[in-house]
């Protein structure tokens, strides 16, 4: 009789090891191969599971392990995509399966359905043929569109690049400048092997469509997969074997695409990689960014890193010389930067009287400033985009009798007023936390009085508003509210493209990367909140989306006239922020930002994570932390360079009805980091089941490198 063969199977549960099964090379038609993915029967149920280590030992009886159940009809992982799943499951104190598990896509996590998906596979592969037959027509660009400057960073780019060998590459250079050209032109070069796949990273959904058209545009003959949580489930699928087969040779995809299984992965472009939404927030907290790098690294190719703004940690590392830093030199093109205002709404001259504009009681919601440079833009037959980052119509409801506030039962935030539209038929109070929706009461629940009052305002007040005082333009809202109604994004920003919007009013997602052709203005109106968030990251995040959205005036086609205008209302102009922006100066705005931080030891000068808490009540969590706390400083693990802080409640304690604390560990050194929240890890694992400890039935999570306190 041949020998057993006993294969480890991980499995998306926390759970530190793997477990063994038998497989039976007869049943299953082959021999085992790390990689390879299967179905196992785990307690009760069956789940999907990939094989890490093949042997012909168990330390358990041989006699009572299970026999594999199915073989998926996929190739094995590859041993580079087992390597970054695991870099990760280590970095980020995260379990190998619930790490690698996740990252496939749902259609591959259906045994049952298995024998029927090579079927499913052929028709996509047919009707793909006869796509790119018809794309094939559209035309081909070329390095001769690139101007001076694009081609200067074209060529650097290409010069410090060796074979074989790893390089980080910061390519820097204002919104408009073209880097997205400069990129794609050096991709030309890498694709030039048939086989040799790219991987191109963008923030958001949102930005893909219009990528994915000039990336066609470049490469017509080649094959593209896209990949993001808009995709449907059988797409993604399809896409997802395609790019770890190897027969997809460009993968866009936002951050869920970064652990997709590549085997001749050559070159990477992280886009905008100062953006937040690279960081994973729920699962396993990862930074897409972060793990590109890690992944060039030990693959030995290069990764370039994209941006206006770049994050902190990019531009010391660029500053240090660990990173390559190539700017694309725009001045050299003659365009113009847009023009900042600064709006001192200290300043009377700036305020309106009630009454001003028409009717006696009415108070104005923007600055005549603002107001008079809107109607300006108007009469020059220019778009303006007016950017408010908080979506509904007010933030609170309130009672002027008593103290009554529109509080969500179930959280430590207030709910917002949403106005009946294309979403909701009624208005209604919501919350952004929990997604508790309410009716608006007639009058206040504690007192009765039927004068309620809305306090602060969203895009939907500012909409009513704007529509009210220019009632002649076309005003369009966008927001995550809007584009979720009939007509998509994609639709809403067509609209504008297509001339049919005077004013736009919208939240953050108005601010990236839309290649909008006829804004003359632009217009801030609440960025002060976040001057003075606890967030210490707060005011690098400000900084980047003023640049950003800054730079969204005064494109024009074809003629590079450059120079819109952007006005920003706050009451501090005098701020650090707004200074630099006023100058454009962003290496100046980050060496400021730098020099704060090491003062302060802050990150990228320390290195953080929180342990997370959720328990029924604040106390309870916050008494597990600080019994963490105890612990270390018993082990003796609490040292030279390592910081445990005193448990806090979160900035948003209670949400649907759980409350909320975290511990920050911050060290000055990594590796010293990493043996802390391993002793964590180990520590809290020991007294639970799964993530939820066994006592006191508190959900616990590591997050390693946190973007947001
Ligand atoms: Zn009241
Ligand atoms: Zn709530």
């Amino acid at each position: 009789m041949a020998p057993p063969i006993v294969v480890q199977v991980v499995v998306d549960k926390p759970l530190a090891q793997g477990f063994d099964y038998l497989w039976d090379a007869q049943k299953l038609g082959r021999s085992p191969e790390i990689g390879h993915m299967v179905e196992v029967q785990f307690g009760r149920s069956s789940l999907v599971g990939i094989v890490i280590k093949v042997s012909a030992h168990s330390e358990f009886d041989i006699n009572k392990l299970k026999s594999i159940s199915r073989l998926a009809p996929l190739p094995p992982l590859d041993p580079a995509a087992l390597r970054l799943v695991s870099f990760a499951s280590q970095y980020y104190i995260h379990a190998l399966g619930e790490t690698i598990i996740p990252t496939i896509p749902q259609m591959w996590k259906k045994p049952e359905a298995w024998d029927k998906i090579l079927k499913k596979l052929i028709v996509a592969e047919e009707k793909r043929k006869k796509r790119t037959q018809e794309e094939q027509s559209e035309g081909f660009i070329s390095e001769a569109s690139l101007n001076d400057g694009q081609k200067q960073a074209l060529e650097k780019i290409r010069t410090c690049i060796k074979k074989n060998e790893f390089k980080t590459i910061l390519l820097q250079g204002q919104t408009g400048s073209g880097k997205t050209a400069v990129f794609l032109n050096w991709l030309i070069k890498v694709l030039e092997d048939e086989s040799a796949q790219v991987l191109l990273l963008v923030p958001e959904i949102n930005l893909t469509p219009q990528l994915e058209r000039r990336v066609r545009a470049y490469f017509p003959e080649k094959r593209m997969a896209v990949l993001h949580s808009g995709v449907s489930e059988k797409e993604r699928g399809i896409a997802w074997y395609e790019a770890m087969t190897g027969r997809t040779q460009i993968i866009l995809g936002t951050r869920l695409a970064a652990l997709t299984p590549l085997p001749n992965l050559r070159a990477i472009v992280v886009d905008e990689e100062h953006d937040p939404s690279y960081k994973q927030q729920d699962g396993i907290r990862y930074s897409a960014r972060d793990l590109a790098i890690w992944r060039a690294h030990d693959l030995k190719i290069p990764i370039v890193l994209s941006s206006a703004t770049p994050s902190l940690e990019t531009w010391i590392a660029a500053k240090a010389g660990r990173y390559e830093n190539i700017r694309i030199d725009q001045r050299a093109q003659g365009a113009k930067l847009p023009n900042v205002h600064l709006i001192n709404m200290r300043d009377p001259q700036n305020q309106y009287s009630p009454g001003d504009i028409g009717r006696p009681k009415v108070k104005s919601l923007i600055s005549k400033t603002l107001a008079n440079a809107i109607s300006k833009n108007l009469e020059d037959k220019k778009q303006s985009l007016v950017l408010i980052n908080r979506r509904g119509y007010a933030p609170v409801l309130s009672c002027g009798s008593c103290a009554w506030l529109s509080k969500c039962q179930q959280c430590s935030s207030c709910m917002v007023l949403h106005k009946a539209g294309a979403l909701t038929k009624k208005s209604v109070l919501s919350c952004h936390h929990c997604g508790l929706s309410k009716t608006i009461p007639s009058h206040c629940p504690d007192c009765g009085n039927a004068d309620l009052k809305t306090l602060g305002q969203g895009t939907q007040k500012i909409e009513d508003f704007i529509e009210e005082m220019w009632s002649k333009a076309k005003v369009l809202r966008i927001d995550t509210d809007s584009s979720r109604s009939s007509k998509g994004a994609e639709e809403l920003f067509q609209e504008i493209h297509q001339g049919k919007v005077d004013i736009v009013v919208g939240t953050q997602m108005i601010a990236k990367g839309h290649d909008y052709q006829n804004i003359g203005m632009v217009a801030v109106l609440d960025a002060d909140g976040r001057l003075f968030s606890q967030d210490f990251r707060a005011a690098e995040r400000l900084f980047a989306q003023l640049v950003q959205v800054a730079g969204r005036a005064g494109r024009s086609k074809g003629d590079g006239e450059g120079g819109g205008d952007i006005y920003i209302e706050t009451q501090y102009p005098e701020s650090a922020v707004f200074q630099y922006l006023l100058r454009h100066d962003v290496d100046g705005f980050l060496s400021h930002t730098a020099n704060e931080r090491q003062e302060a030891g802050l990150p990228p000068f320390s290195y953080q994570a929180l342990v997370h808490a959720e328990a029924k009540s604040l106390d309870k969590a916050i008494q597990f932390l600080g019994a963490l706390k105890e612990h270390l400083r018993l082990q003796g693990q609490i040292c030279n360079g390592l910081r445990v802080y005193d448990p806090v409640p979160k900035t948003v304690m209670r949400v649907a009805g759980t409350e909320r604390a975290q511990l920050v560990i911050e060290s000055d050194d990594r590796k010293q980091l990493q043996a802390v929240l391993e002793a964590v890890d180990r520590e809290l694992r020991e007294n639970s089941q799964g993530r939820i400890s066994k006592t006191s039935r508190i959900r616990w999570l590591i997050e390693r490198d946190p973007i947001a306190l």
